[in-house]
């Protein structure tokens, strides 16, 4: 186990906990619940401020190393259910780097243009440049979710993608980048009481959706969906985690941690220096004041 593990809350790593092999199935999932953790939101909230400066740090290493010609990049991939807060992972985990080293990317209805395409055209467009840290808020996998879900295409297409996503996902991972694939899972009672803040809340009307509701009615076809994207995409080159999401500061310190794990697997280290740093070392000193 990683040394900052220690004496930290949690009792396994994150990525061992929540891996969805681990975790799963879906249906049977408590997204109230803390897998691997045993602080309370105090220690959780407190444990977020501090890890978030390792994975700034882990974040400028990976940014230097890609300015000196490494290949490098991580790539997040966010799914779940509305209100399930992938939008709060970007803000809130996203936010402990620094901006200029992330790659984000939004994923909705695809446009006339890209329905022009097959389904991982927008994808490929979007890939984090070397050096980032690519953040997918949904992604690939909505072509076998609500596709699946509501027969977007003939079952006979849909059913291709999922071997589709993996050659793509292999290559992904062959040239450089990490994928690491995450399913905030929110439970229906904390869904209502979202919308229903969203709807209390006139800062919060803009995030409301009508068709969210419409989407709800079929829980338990999502919850199959899902399902079906761990049992056939779930692997060691780009595994999948089950991410509770009903507490917030959970979900956060969660993906942190995986965020953090990923980094770390890359044993980066500062580059070298592709100049003379004794030399230039004399020259600034003997610059005029
Ligand atoms: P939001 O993330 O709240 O902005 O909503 C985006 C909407 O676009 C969600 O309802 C998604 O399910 C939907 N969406 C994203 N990608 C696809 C796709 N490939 N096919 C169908 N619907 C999609
Ligand atoms: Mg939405």
């Amino acid at each position: 186990m990683a040394k900052h593990q220690k004496n930290s809350g949690w009792t396994t790593t994150a990525a061992e906990a929540l891996r969805v092999g681990r975790v799963g199935p879906i249906a049977e999932f408590d997204p109230g619940s803390t897998p691997g953790f045993a602080g309370d939101k105090d220690a959780g909230e407190k444990l977020l401020t501090e890890r978030g400066e390792a994975l700034a740090d882990l974040q400028e290493i990976l940014f230097a190393n890609g300015r000196a010609g490494d290949h490098r990049s991580v790539l997040l991939v966010l799914q779940g259910m509305d209100t399930a807060g992938k939008g709060g992972i970007v803000r809130h985990v996203g936010g402990l780097v620094d901006p200029q080293g992330l790659s984000i990317k939004g994923f909705g209805k695809p446009t006339p243009e890209e329905l022009d395409h097959d389904f991982l055209w927008r994808i490929h467009r979007a890939l984090p440049p070397i050096g980032r840290i690519g953040i997918f808020d949904r992604s690939h996998y909505e072509d076998v979710l609500p596709v699946r879900v509501h027969n977007l295409v003939p079952k006979a297409e849909w059913e291709k993608r999922y071997e589709v996503i993996n050659q793509f996902e292999r290559d992904l991972v062959a040239s450089g980048t990490t994928v690491i694939k995450v399913a905030m899972v929110v439970s229906k009672a904390e869904q209502k009481a979202r919308l229903t803040e969203r709807l209390d809340r006139p800062d919060k009307h803009w995030k409301y959706n009508p068709g969210d509701i419409d989407e709800r009615a079929f829980w338990d076809d999502y919850l199959d969906a899902y399902q079906a994207i761990f049992d056939r995409c779930d692997n060691d080159t780009a595994p999948w985690y089950l991410i509770p999401a009903d507490k917030k500061w959970f979900a956060r310190l969660a993906v942190c941690e995986l965020l953090i794990g990923a980094l770390e697997n890359l044993e980066l280290t500062w580059p070298a220096a592709d100049f003379d740093v004794e030399a230039e070392k004399k020259r600034v000193a003997e610059l005029d004041d």
